[in-house]
């Protein structure tokens, strides 16, 4: 049994330089690179304090209560994309408590939103 499998399709909307950089690299490269990607990921969503959308995003639908959610939220890629806004995609969505007493909320990227049929 070796036969290869199919590489999976890539995101219609992901560039397709991107897309083959990634279907080329090995899976130690995909590791790192998956945990290089929240970096910026993160960095784009600074701390707010309500879950609420950004300029031309949508929240689709929030799950959970107390301090951990779960939003599903489409959201913009650049100006002039037909396609926008894409999604959804999965954020989970941490209260937290800052060192001066203040709360906000951490969102953190899981990836696109999958769903089962
Ligand atoms: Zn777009």
């Amino acid at each position: 049994m070796d036969e290869e499998t199919n590489p999976p399709k890539p995101p219609v909307d992901l560039p397709d330089d991107i897309a083959s950089v990634l279907q080329d690299a090995t899976v130690h490269d995909l590791r790192e690179g998956l945990i290089y990607a929240q970096e910026p990921l993160q960095h784009n969503h600074e701390p707010t304090e309500q879950i609420e959308p950004l300029p031309g995003e949508e929240i689709v639908e929030i799950k959970g209560e107390g301090k951990r959610f779960t939003v599903l939220k489409r959201q913009p890629c650049a100006d002039n994309c037909p396609d926008c806004p894409h999604g959804p995609y999965v954020y989970e969505v941490t209260q937290e408590k800052q060192l001066n007493g203040e709360t906000h909320f951490h969102w953190a990227f899981i990836g696109p939103y999958i769903v089962n049929e």
